[in-house]
């Protein structure tokens, strides 16, 4: 029997043609395709039409499908000789679990490979004309989680006044505290901030403010997840709203 193998695949943030070449030959060679949430449908047109789909993301409020029992099919697909395609949103070793699949699997001896995935960090500033590390007023990015499993959040003070632009993922649910980090870490109220829900999809939502206006505005706009917000002066670098997105929408 041929032995199988696994490929960890970003689909990107949503639109489809941010899907990469490699990550579309991927879909292609597969035979089960494990999907999460964040992956529009569309992408998985790559895929054989008699290849298997599994859904193993959490939309419906149903609890997210075990990581463990995640890992255990993609080792026992593989074993059967099966490819498997663990697709994610954005790319899989941001912020998606692709290092612990990537470490299970190899612990398990299993082949595996990466097509790696246009990330929503990147994307969606991208998709309002913010370049992240606009030479003249960023001196990097920085990406970071507003919200960790052990609950020990990111050290918001250094990051202040690390002069870098802040891209937080996951950050809705934990925003007062994100900007109060900010704040108490010297960041000027100022600074400006970008909220950016559901980019590059046609349902894209997005703001524009300052970080002392960030929570009132988010929740009164109603921005929630999957959201990122950018923090910096890059944001003042934003279109009004990205026109291939205000465009399709409107169609
Ligand atoms: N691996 C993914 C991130 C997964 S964590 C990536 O590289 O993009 C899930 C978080 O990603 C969401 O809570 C949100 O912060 C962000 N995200 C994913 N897709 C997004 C999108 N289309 N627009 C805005 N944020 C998105």
């Amino acid at each position: 029997m041929k032995p199988g193998k696994v490929w960890l695949i970003g689909a990107g943030p949503g639109d489809p043609e941010l899907l990469t070449l490699k990550a579309a030959r991927a879909l292609r060679e597969a035979d089960v395709i494990l999907h999460d949430d964040l992956v529009e449908p569309a992408v998985l047109d790559h895929a054989r039409p008699e290849a298997r789909r599994v859904y193993v993301g959490k939309r419906g409020g149903c609890r997210s499908t075990p990581q463990a029992f995640i890992e255990k099919l993609m080792v026992r697909l593989a074993r059967r000789g099966q490819v498997v395609a663990r697709l994610k949103g954005g790319d899989p070793f941001v912020f998606g679990r692709g290092g612990e699949e990537l470490l299970a699997l190899r612990a398990a001896g299993i082949e595996v490979e990466v097509a790696s995935g246009v990330t929503a960090g990147i994307a969606a500033p991208a998709a309002l004309g913010i370049p992240v590390t606009h030479r003249e007023v960023a001196r990097g990015v920085a990406f970071v989680t507003g919200h960790t499993r052990d609950g020990v959040a990111p050290d918001w003070s250094i990051l202040a006044k690390s002069g870098l632009t802040l891209v937080v993922y996951m950050g809705i649910a934990t925003l007062a505290d994100i900007v109060a980090g900010l704040r108490a870490g010297g960041m000027p109220a100022d600074t400006p901030a970008a909220a950016i829900q559901d980019a590059t999809r046609t349902n894209a939502r997005d703001l524009r403010t300052t970080l002392g206006r960030l929570q009132a505005e988010v929740a009164a706009a109603g921005i929630g997840s999957p959201a990122v917000l950018v923090i910096g002066a890059v944001c003042d670098l934003a279109a009004a709203r990205a026109p291939a997105l205000a465009a399709r929408a409107a169609a």
